[in-house]
């Protein structure tokens, strides 16, 4: 089995533990009526359609280019994930809105011990498909695929709150669901403004971390017969790094030589950054005594 199939298999994992999680908690907390129940399987909704951007995001971007789509499909990943962060912020707020309102009216509400059961199912779930995303991503070295299972390890969290406020309605605190409810519908609005601040990023141009770069830097300084370098440029479309970077090589090169440094330059950088990149390579003859090039870009 590929990488890629092994990623969507454990993806698809995931995404079926978050189906039954939804039936489960909607379900019962509707049942016993407890609001830190529903707001919990609102997040699992949320996590649902994270699942299905990440698996149809690996598909779409696996898929080549084509003549509509010269760039790559990577920006249909973005639009999806605005639209995501966009519902989660709403939903959060409302939640949050909703149960703090309920505590303003001082309403009592015990769900009782059925909510205790569900939240302690979502937890060890969540922890065993973290162990099983984790295993995968080690195993095929993918650190997207090691976000989603930390992202599983998170989804706990939001039940772990679930769990205190039915615990503590059944040592006979009244408000207990509705103050889980909104310690919930916080986490989701924090989730979904961390996926609009990556949608933000993107459409600006963001460049990849310092981190990222400096690795490229050392990659491209690495191999034999690069003189020097300027004018890196990164940007993300999608879960894809797009770049160029102009190479300075001997002038007295032939053209074959000059090429096969550039390629040996793209392979070195494929090696480095751990996810789909597209590469561009300018070379130029270092020393060039009328270098437009270089003054065009020092003037930059
Ligand atoms: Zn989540
Ligand atoms: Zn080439
Ligand atoms: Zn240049």
């Amino acid at each position: 089995m590929n990488q890629v199939s092994q990623i969507i298999r454990v993806t698809i994992w995931g995404l079926c533990l978050n189906l039954f999680l939804v039936g489960l908690k909607l379900a019962v907390g509707i049942v016993v009526g407890s609001a830190a129940l529903v707001a919990d399987a609102v997040h699992s909704i949320s996590d649902l359609f994270t699942d299905i951007v990440v698996i149809l995001g690996i598909r779409l971007s696996s898929r080549p280019a084509d003549e509509d789509h010269a760039y790559g499909h990577g920006r249909f990943e973005t639009i999806a994930t605005s639209l995501i962060g966009a519902m989660l912020v709403g939903a959060g707020v409302f939640i949050a809105w909703k149960s703090g309102f309920s505590l303003y009216r001082g309403e009592i509400n015990i769900p009782g011990y059925a909510v205790v059961v569900v939240a302690a199912v979502s937890i060890l779930s969540k922890e065993w498909i973290y162990r099983v995303t984790q295993r995968v991503a080690r195993r095929v070295g993918s650190s997207a695929l090691h976000v989603n299972a930390w992202h599983h390890r998170t989804d706990a969290l939001s039940s772990v709150a679930v769990l205190f406020g039915a615990v503590a309605g059944l040592l006979g605190w009244g408000y207990g669901d509705q103050s889980a409810a909104i310690v919930v519908g916080v986490m989701v609005s924090i989730v979904g403004l961390n996926a609009l601040s990556k949608v933000f990023v993107e459409l600006t141009e963001g460049s990849i971390s310092g981190e990222e770069q400096r690795s490229i830097a050392e990659a491209i300084q690495g191999v034999p017969g690069v003189k020097g370098w300027h004018r890196l440029r990164t940007r993300l479309v999608g879960r894809e790094v797009f770049m160029d970077v102009h190479l300075l090589v001997d002038s007295r090169l032939s053209v074959a030589e000059g090429h096969r440094i550039c390629s040996t330059v793209e392979s070195a950088i494929m090696q480095t950054v751990q996810r789909p990149i597209n590469i561009v390579v300018h070379c130029e003859p270092e020393r060039d005594p009328d270098a437009t090039d270089q003054k065009r870009s020092s003037q930059q």
